[in-house]
């Protein structure tokens, strides 16, 4: 390609409404360009990365047995309101009505589409397992679209959807595709971990996230120092110090002004983990839909939002008002567990605890010497805290870790969850009716271009991994001259004839604007073709950021297939 010729308009300063690294880069080295919030243009480079990473995840889940098809984006309302859905999905499901006042939505992800066409055409357990994918344009009405790529609203994913007979099967797929998944990252040149996930509202019986470990990633990923031991915060299990704590009997203590947990442990001289942190929210979905909940937990802990939420087989839970807390015997500021009028759950690690401080539910005041286990009958244990760098590891006790992660695949043995309410069927080995259990595998192939970045990337630019480079090599002719065209040329042609990918810098810029743009844009690869050069049969050869190298006319070729290592092919 000829830069002349070719859209790649590069931007000298950072786009003000970028944040991260990989958004500020894709828009200045001229990959994408935002449409409106949460939407992208891929410009030709963009497309060209974005069809090479395609092209990793598509080889690789061809190889590991799976199907390629293309379903549409445009889903009728009917197949959402079979698997109960319509509903239930929330604002992130594009609702929208056509001309003949029928219902459909954008596809957020295909369960329904893939479930009533195999429902269609499964006949015998001959058939499974199957696993069918494809590579798709995905809309989701993201509440906070941000960093370009990472969270768009409209963006493109590779979903596979697997079909068995029987949990043995699918166990066996899962592992297949667990496996396939780290190919696929390493292929990509990512720094990856795959960790243990929620099954969240969806239930199911395993989960596993892969997450790119960046800065900017969105999760947080508790791993163990010790053993492979690694979960999403979501759910990770960890054990902590718990302090002895003075049996006594529970008294009623003035605490002036004190609201906060550390607050009231310095006004009182205690230890702040001591405290128990009351925390009341209104649930939605599940057996306490509608119903205000406390969760406890201690003073020097965090709640982990989505355990609570699993522990109420909720769908989602948001703070309690103060008219709401007072309904319940609550007072905002100084709220204890003792004397609520609905449910309780306390953090396990609150069992058996003796000498704890509470709100006393009245102003300016709280109780010590709380033990739970004697004073409230009716207590409810579950694991609610958020695991905290430091904690202990639940496999090996070991040290746990915490890090920032990018989702950038999920894998998940669903079970019957959607096959059953949209009825995939199969006549089984016994000639009776039997529903297939299922798997579902996703990976985010456009994030994907933003976390390589957020990976590989420098003070000067991208530095793309040579097989994700849009370009391999970059002619970038430095004079003016019609004999530096000419041979510039006479090279390009020699190239490209050899199949490698090449941009021939033939603009008439500056050769420093040249030299930016190459590196801005993360080529591997520098072909420097300049007069004096020239004169003397030679042009400098160079890897991006490394010394030049001088080299013969006639050596071009074999210099730059040793360089590329043959990957051009
Ligand atoms: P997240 O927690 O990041 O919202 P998710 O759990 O909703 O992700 P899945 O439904 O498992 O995601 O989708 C499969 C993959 O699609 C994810 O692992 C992620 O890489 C990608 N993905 C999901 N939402 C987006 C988005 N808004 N923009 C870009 N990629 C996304
Ligand atoms: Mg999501």
């Amino acid at each position: 390609m000829r830069y002349s010729r070719f859209l790649a308009p590069t931007l000298r300063d950072d786009p003000a409404d970028a944040e991260v690294i990989s958004h500020k880069l894709l828009l200045r080295a001229g990959y994408i360009r935002r449409v409106t919030s949460g939407v992208y243009d891929f410009l030709p480079m963009g497309l060209r990365v974005l069809r090479k990473i395609e092209q990793i995840v598509r080889e690789e889940m061809n190889r590991a047995g799976a199907q390629e098809l293309l379903m549409p984006m445009v889903q009728p309302s009917e197949l959402w309101e079979k698997s109960n859905r319509w509903e239930k999905y929330g604002p992130e499901l594009l609702r929208f009505t056509d001309r003949h006042n029928h219902e459909s939505c954008l596809g957020p992800t295909h369960e329904e589409v893939i479930c009533d066409l195999v429902s269609r055409e499964l006949r015998s357990y001959k058939q499974l397992p199957m696993n069918l994918y494809q590579i798709q344009s995905k809309f989701r009405d993201e509440i906070r679209p941000r960093f370009g790529l990472m969270r768009g609203r409209e963006f493109i994913m590779k979903d596979a959807y697997s079909f068995h007979a029987d949990e043995v099967s699918l166990e066996a797929e899962y592992r297949n595709m667990f496996e396939t998944y780290k190919r696929i990252f390493t292929r990509l040149g990512l720094k990856f971990r795959p960790v243990e996930a929620d099954t969240g509202s969806i239930g199911g019986s395993a989960s596993h996230e892969f997450h790119v470990l960046a800065e900017s990633g969105e999760d947080l990923i508790a791993h163990c120092s010790g053993c492979e031991y690694a979960a999403n915060v979501e759910m990770a299990e960890s054990s902590r110090n718990i302090p002895a704590g003075e049996a006594g009997d529970v008294t009623g203590v003035d605490t002036p002004n004190a609201t906060s947990a550390e607050d009231v442990a310095t006004y009182l001289k205690a230890d702040v983990a001591q405290l128990v942190k009351t925390l009341l929210y209104r649930i939605t979905g599940g057996p306490e839909d509608g119903n205000i909940v406390a969760a406890c937990i201690r003073g020097d802990d965090q709640l982990q939002e989505i355990k609570l939420v699993r522990a109420l087989k909720a769908t989602s839970i948001e703070m309690a008002s103060d008219e709401e807390i007072k309904a319940v015997g609550g007072v905002t500021g100084f709220v204890g567990p003792v004397g609520l009028s609905c449910r309780r759950l306390f953090d396990d690690t609150l069992k058996n605890s003796v000498g704890l401080i509470a709100g006393a539910n009245r102003i300016d005041m709280h109780i010590t010497g709380l033990d739970i286990g004697r004073d409230e009958s009716t207590s409810e244990f579950a694991d609610l805290r958020q695991t905290r760098a430091g904690d202990g590891c639940p496999k090996c006790g070991n040290a746990v870790k915490l890090s920032r992660g990018i989702e950038v695949g999920h894998v998940f043995a669903l079970g019957t969850c959607y096959s059953e309410p949209m009825e995939v069927q199969f006549q089984n080995r016994e000639g009776k009716r039997s529903t297939a259990t299922m798997g579902c595998y996703g990976i985010g192939v456009s994030r994907l271009m933003a976390a390589v970045v957020e990976q590989c990337n420098d003070e000067n630019g991208i530095v793309w991994p040579l097989n994700l480079a849009p370009f391999q090599v970059a002619i970038i002719t430095m004079g003016k001259s019609d004999s530096g065209l000419e041979a510039s040329e006479k090279i390009y042609h020699e190239l490209l004839d050899a199949g490698i990918e090449v941009l021939w810098d033939d603009r008439k810029e500056r050769p420093g604007v040249k030299f930016k743009d190459a590196e801005l844009m993360g080529l591997p690869i520098h072909l420097i073709v300049g007069d004096r050069g020239l004169e003397n049969g030679v042009v400098e050869v160079r890897r991006r950021n490394e010394t030049k190298e001088e080299v013969k006319l006639d050596q071009i070729l074999p210099a730059l297939q040793s360089l590329l290592g043959g990957s051009q092919a």
